[in-house]
């Protein structure tokens, strides 16, 4: 086999195409992994539509940040190890992996540290990088993968990009003392994986927040205690109540104006307000609240390659609640984004590009 396949986007805002491209062969630490579980993410479809909303200062475009058609996207990526550089060490063809692509720069401080994404210079695969909409992809470094042998790839995928960047996300909040509540707003794949690793790492006091009563029934299975329709006019008063007035936390994983507003209105004195969702938009808030309410504010972006390794080990250990998969093939990638666009996705779907007969 001296080829392989590609769901590409070619233009900006046009469906993915399928490409045929010349197969890689890895040199140095590169490793070529057969595609066998890709997510589909949110951003995906932001990265497809070509920019970002960024409310009054206007849009922010994906040619902007670096990124060129023709690209193959996808960043949670899964498979078999097909052939290894000839200074891999760690890992063997046949082995079942998981890739980490938030990669940085590599020379940075907060690439030192292992905190790949507090890198400004993010070189992210499935972006900047071929991704995983594909049957293969190459790996510049050996150590950018998890091994995953034993699990089930379309399962843990998500967890390359929606599970560590909940798992950064609730580091960053910090824990709740008794009686104190968190809320986790939009309960799409990122908040579905929020509920499940928050249970985890020992949160219970959780209140899933959504538009969509059918979502909201899934969060309560994946152990929210509490669920809210924030539709409802009253979402401020409400959501307060199901706190008992003391919300001290909120994970936005939808990140637009409408839960913004919420958030920083319900919140309890010195609450935090963290958001991981980029929907996009802005919203307004006195500036006054900061100090009076003693609040915080941060935003938190994907996750680094130690946290991978850990929710890996928290799944092993059968700590993390299993989110909803959809499995579909990659020859069907441009009616799943119309699916995921219309909010008929509960949890993930993951392609099987290995399921495709050609
Ligand atoms: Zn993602
Ligand atoms: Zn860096």
């Amino acid at each position: 086999m001296t080829e392989y396949t590609s769901y590409d986007l070619v233009e900006w805002g046009q469906p993915f195409e399928r490409r045929r491209n010349a197969l890689p062969e890895p040199s140095g630490v590169e490793v070529l992994v057969r595609v066998t579980a890709a997510g589909l993410c949110h951003s995906d479809l932001h990265v497809q539509k070509g920019y970002m909303d960024l409310g009054e200062e206007g849009r922010l475009t994906f040619a902007e940040r670096g990124a060129q058609l023709p690209m193959t996207f996808g960043h949670e990526i899964a498979g078999v190890v097909e052939a290894v550089g000839p200074e891999v060490t760690t890992v063997t063809p046949g082995q079942q992996v998981l890739v980490f692509p938030w990669i940085g720069c590599g020379e940075c401080e907060a690439c030192r540290e292992d905190r790949e994404s507090d890198c400004s210079s993010m070189r992210i695969i499935g972006l900047k990088q071929k991704g995983g909409f594909a049957t293969h992809c190459l790996v510049e470094n050996e150590k950018f993968l998890v091994d995953i042998e034993g699990l089930d790839a379309a399962d843990v995928v998500p967890h390359a990009c929606s599970g560590i960047t909940v798992y950064n996300a609730l580091e960053k909040m910090g824990a709740l003392r008794d009686g104190e509540w968190m809320a986790i707003m939009g309960c799409g794949g990122l908040g579905m994986n929020a509920i499940a690793i928050a249970r985890a790492m020992g949160f219970e006091n959780i209140i899933a927040v959504d538009i969509d009563d059918a979502k909201l029934d899934a969060a309560r299975q994946m152990g929210a205690v509490k669920v809210m329709n924030s539709k409802r006019d009253d979402a401020v008063a409400e959501l307060q109540r199901l706190a008992e007035g003391r919300l001290m936390g909120v994970i936005d994983t939808f990140g637009g104006a409408s839960t913004g507003r919420i958030a920083v209105r319900a919140l309890a004195k010195a609450g935090r307000y963290v958001v991981v969702g980029q929907a996009g938009g802005d919203f307004k808030m006195p500036q006054v609240w900061l100090p009076q309410k003693a609040m915080t504010v941060r935003g938190s972006h994907v996750g680094n390659s130690p946290q991978l390794r850990a929710l890996i080990d928290m799944v092993r250990a059968g700590k993390i609640k299993q989110m909803p998969i959809e499995r579909r093939p990659l020859s069907q990638i441009n009616q799943a984004v119309e699916d995921l666009e219309h909010g008929r996705v509960t949890g993930r779907i993951v392609f099987q590009p290995d399921q495709d007969d050609e």
